[in-house]
């Protein structure tokens, strides 16, 4: 692979490169005071990027689903009804964690490419009575974006507990955990967090940490108990050392910057670009021609795109593609996953990534035979971006 290969897919993504240098420090001890402050620091800020003052962040070693999986084996006892908000392959992820976890679940799901509409959920919760609701932010298998402010509102008057997985949205796309009212938002650090994959990350709110209080079954999971985490979690942040399970320092390290990086541009900022990105690559998408998967411009993602293949055109695209530098993804939703593609549009991507990309598709169109009007979307790109919100420096 070449070394200036840009990889545009939704996760792993493009790492800055203050974040990659800075794991390659000698690993502290963990119990260290050097890093007691370095993680006490870096949980301190997490508060701002989820805009939760009042949450408790945790930052444990695994991946999204493993945060997934805190999320519902805290708040879920067996036969509790959980409601999964379903936009896609998350989340019905999200459904098997809390079937595994012996729920009653329910799921509300989408039409491919559509979200679950406000008066169903209103519905259902009026019918029933609904411990947790379960609503992926953007699935990243259709570039769907879900109402979450709406959602969440219209479960708080049940009593209901929200949880967002934000593993494709956190640090990217507009959220705001306290003013939203969102009880668990669970994330992953290889996307807008803007850090290699390896860490989950959670920011839970006082009335989920009381749920999780007023259990009257333990947790049924060893390793994801918050009992197990909170008291490290809380010992860091009052900058004492404490030890559960051995965290991963070095990309600790790279949390710490990435966030250090992400607050000196500013979350509001940061929501900012990536909502001019997504109107970047709809506009590409409309002036070279392609089908968007989302059904209205509305409820698609600022970090991610999701793209039908021309007629005919499946095989050799992403090769094409590729050989002029960018790498992109091939479908994941289970009901079209040959008939589209996805590009990841996130974190620290820059103007000239955003063009580079849209000029490797065009080349690739036209190498494939595709009419159109080759450099349209690198034009429909340009004043987007010129239109838009500035790039963060
Ligand atoms: N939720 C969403 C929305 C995701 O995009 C992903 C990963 N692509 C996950 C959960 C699972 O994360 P991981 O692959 O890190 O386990």
């Amino acid at each position: 692979m070449s070394e200036r290969e840009l990889l545009m897919i939704p996760g792993p993504i493009e790492f800055d490169p203050a974040v990659l240098r800075v794991q390659s420090k000698p690993t502290l001890g963990h119990t260290s005071p050097e890093f007691v402050e370095i993680f006490g620091r870096t949980l301190d800020r997490l508060r701002e990027v989820f805009l939760s003052p009042v949450g408790q962040p945790f930052v444990v070693a695994g991946s999204g689903t493993l945060a997934m999986e805190m999320a519902i084996c805290n708040l879920v006892e067996p036969g509790d009804k959980v409601l999964v908000i379903d936009h896609g392959y998350f989340g019905a992820r999200m459904a098997a964690i809390a079937q595994r976890y012996t729920a009653d679940v329910v799921t509300l799901t989408a039409a491919v490419g559509n979200v679950v509409h406000a008066e169903q959920v209103e519905d259902l919760l009026d019918r029933e009575r609904v411990k947790v609701m379960t609503i992926t932010h953007v699935d990243t298998s259709t570039g769907v974006r879900a109402e979450v402010e709406k959602l969440a509102a219209l479960a708080r008057p049940h009593g209901t507990l929200t949880v967002v997985d934000g593993v494709c949205a956190t640090g990217g796309e507009e959220f705001r955990q306290d003013d939203w009212q969102v009880d668990i938002c669970l994330t992953a650090s290889q996307k807008a967090i803007g850090v290699p994959p390896g860490l989950a990350l959670l920011s839970v709110s006082p009335r989920a940490l009381d749920a999780w209080r007023a259990r009257r079954t333990p947790v049924p999971n060893f390793y994801c108990d918050f009992g197990q985490w909170l008291p490290i979690m809380q010992a860091y942040q009052a900058r004492k050392p404490a030890y559960f399970g051995t965290p991963p320092v070095n990309l600790i390290y790279a949390l710490d910057v990435s966030v250090e990086q992400m607050l000196a541009q500013g979350m509001e900022a940061r929501f900012a670009w990536h909502r001019t990105v997504g109107h970047a690559f709809q506009a590409a998408a409309r002036a070279i021609g392609l089908r968007e998967v989302p059904v209205w411009p509305e409820i698609a993602a600022g970090m991610m795109s999701a793209w039908y293949y021309p007629e005919g055109l499946k095989t050799g695209f992403l090769p094409e593609v590729k050989k002029r530098g960018v790498v992109l993804a091939a479908g994941l939703h289970p009901k079209i996953r040959d008939q589209y593609f996805r590009i990841g549009h996130m974190g620290a991507i820059t103007r000239g990534d955003v063009l580079a990309t849209i000029s490797a598709i065009e080349g690739a169109l036209g190498e494939l035979g595709y009419p159109f009007e080759v450099g349209a979307g690198v034009a429909a790109v340009a004043q987007a971006l010129a239109a838009g919100a500035m790039a963060p420096a």
